[in-house]
């Protein structure tokens, strides 16, 4: 449970603000929302876009939006990022006691929680780590994951493209260091393919993740250096202040160590992945193609496989 953090951002208007009302339905909380038909259908068509360029061999996996808070711990994630995390917590103890914590007259029931073992997922490849590792050595072609997962982090912002609970999609590669930065090489070309037929401006820059605290920044000037992050960038809200759409990121041999995944030769594994941010590329369409998607640009209603569709409504399961 959590006070609400202060917002960071001033009340000004802001350039996605017409989309909200087209695209989602408030909850009651900065960065959590409905999400309307028109707006599932494009998240539903991006997913299947991203599916079409997976690469064969790759194990396809989907997470809950909760992991293990002990593995997520073991990740190293509270030494980086740990005012982003969510914690699952509950009433625990007797019935009596709940009932009592519960109950109008004790006031105000959160200071009975507790944390359970649970925490809501940050991104999405966090689980598949332990998974890989529980299956012993990398085979020499090294490993392919397709994850996905709804994701958490308490970044509450009024602004469309900073959710609190957002789709994070992710190709993730187990191997050595060579296959893995073959890997992420390919995915930064490939990105930009898709982003170019989906009609997006974009940039791909060096990237820093916001690492917390004083030490947090030494980490993020020493990921830059190391070319650890890119980001595609698409100019939402401004040139000066693009938005990261889709990252790629190269952990080296962190997971491998942390997990005891070793590589064909007997070496800890690097692991990269390349993660793209559904709700912000859903956004990204609507903001740069309109609301109509009727009106989209053929191409990208070809692509995104809007004429076939509408062609052929009668699909096996309406026929039954
Ligand atoms: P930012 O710098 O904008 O906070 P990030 O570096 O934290 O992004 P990653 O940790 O690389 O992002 O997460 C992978 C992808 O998930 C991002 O490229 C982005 O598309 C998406 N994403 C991250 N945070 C959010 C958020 N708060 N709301 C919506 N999508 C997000
Ligand atoms: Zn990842
Ligand atoms: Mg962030």
């Amino acid at each position: 449970m959590f006070a609400a953090p202060a917002e960071s951002t001033p009340l000004l208007p802001d350039p996605l603000d017409h989309l909200a009302s087209v695209l989602f339905h408030e909850m009651g909380s900065p960065g959590v929302y409905g999400r309307t038909a028109l707006y599932e259908d494009v998240v539903e068509r991006l997913a299947a876009l991203i599916s079409l360029h997976r690469e064969p061999g790759t194990e396809v996996m989907r997470f809950p939006p909760v992991m293990s808070r002990a593995q997520l711990e073991r990740s190293g994630y509270l030494k980086s990022f740990p005012n982003l995390l969510g914690c699952v917590c509950g009433l625990h103890g007797t019935e009596a006691e709940i009932d009592a914590a519960v109950s109008r007259h004790s006031g105000d029931w959160t200071l009975s929680l507790s944390p359970g073992d649970l925490v809501l997922s940050p991104a999405a490849c966090y689980p598949v780590y332990p998974i890989a590792a529980s299956r012993g050595p990398v085979p020499a072609g090294g490993w392919c994951f397709d994850v996905a997962a709804d994701c958490f982090r308490r970044e509450p912002s009024r602004h469309l493209d900073r959710l609190q609970s957002f789709r994070m999609r992710e190709y993730v590669c187990i191997g050595s260091s060579k296959q893995v930065s073959a890997f992420r090489e390919r995915w930064i070309l490939r990105a930009q393919e898709i982003a170019r037929d989906l009609g997006l401006s974009f940039k791909v820059d060096y990237a820093s993740d916001p690492f917390f605290g004083r030490v947090g920044q030494m980490m993020a000037v020493s990921q830059k250096q190391q070319s650890l992050k890119f980001e595609l960038l698409v100019p939402l809200r401004s040139q000066e202040q693009p938005t990261a759409c889709m990252s790629f990121n190269y952990h080296r041999d962190h997971f491998g160590t942390t997990w005891g995944i070793a590589d064909a030769s007997g070496e800890p594994a690097h692991t990269a992945c390349v993660a793209f941010g559904m709700d912000r590329l859903a956004v990204a369409m609507f903001h740069t193609h309109g609301e109509d998607v009727t009106r989209w640009p053929a191409a990208v209603r070809e692509l995104l496989r809007f004429s076939r569709t509408e062609k052929a409504t009668t699909s096996a399961f309406e026929v039954l």
